[in-house]
């Protein structure tokens, strides 16, 4: 990695840890929801052997339109209009119910572009091991099931995209609970 895009690398995660910093993930621990959007980036980098650069600033920012305060516009300013676009791509559109939110993740899944597809298959990666490892405070055993099924429809819409984050959510996905 050259220096320019290791410091627009840094500059994201810190933009990603400023904005998300009173936020926790939803396990028992209530982890530093900080930590998951670095997940995804690992899961990127060192699982799937991605290193192109856009694809993993726009996982690092994945949630911040979502679950921050942070804008479209701002992410414009400060990233470009490319980043912000792949940002958007991947955030639900928040004015919905979430049963729609869900429904539509599964409908417009197969009409991302390649690298918010990628974006998408860690998120779900990373999002069902938490779950394995220890689902979220409060939530049923059928819970965890329809969350499993659901990541699963979406990821189906983009099978064919990359063969390694594929397998890596297969292997998540075996791990469905009984
Ligand atoms: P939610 O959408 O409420 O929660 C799952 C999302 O939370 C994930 O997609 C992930 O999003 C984020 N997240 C934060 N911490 C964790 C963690 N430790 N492990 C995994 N994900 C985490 O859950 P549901 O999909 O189950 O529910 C959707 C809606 O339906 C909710 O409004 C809920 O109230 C309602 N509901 C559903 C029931 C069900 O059986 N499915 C039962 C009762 C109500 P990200 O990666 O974007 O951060
Ligand atoms: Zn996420």
């Amino acid at each position: 990695m050259n220096s320019p895009e290791l410091k627009q690398l840094i500059k994201t995660l810190a933009f990603a840890t400023q904005k998300h910093r009173h936020q926790r993930r939803k396990d028992i621990e209530a982890s530093p929801y900080i930590n998951h959007p670095i997940t995804l980036v690992d899961i990127l980098v060192n699982e799937g052997e991605i290193t192109d650069l856009d694809t993993l600033l726009a996982a690092l920012l994945h949630d911040t339109i979502e679950d921050t305060d942070a804008t479209v516009e701002e992410i414009q300013a400060e990233f470009g209009p490319t980043i912000a676009s792949l940002v958007m791509e991947v955030t639900d559109d928040g004015t919905l119910p979430q049963l729609e939110r869900k429904a539509l993740q599964i409908k417009h899944a197969p009409d991302l572009t390649y690298k918010a597809k990628l974006i998408k298959l860690a998120d779900k990666i990373a999002n069902l091991r938490d779950i394995d490892r220890s689902p979220p405070a409060g939530w049923s055993l059928q819970r965890s099931q329809t969350y499993f099924d659901w990541a699963k429809q979406v990821i189906d819409g983009i099978r064919g995209s990359h063969e390694i984050l594929e397998t890596l959510f297969d292997e998540v996905y075996k791990k469905r609970p009984k």
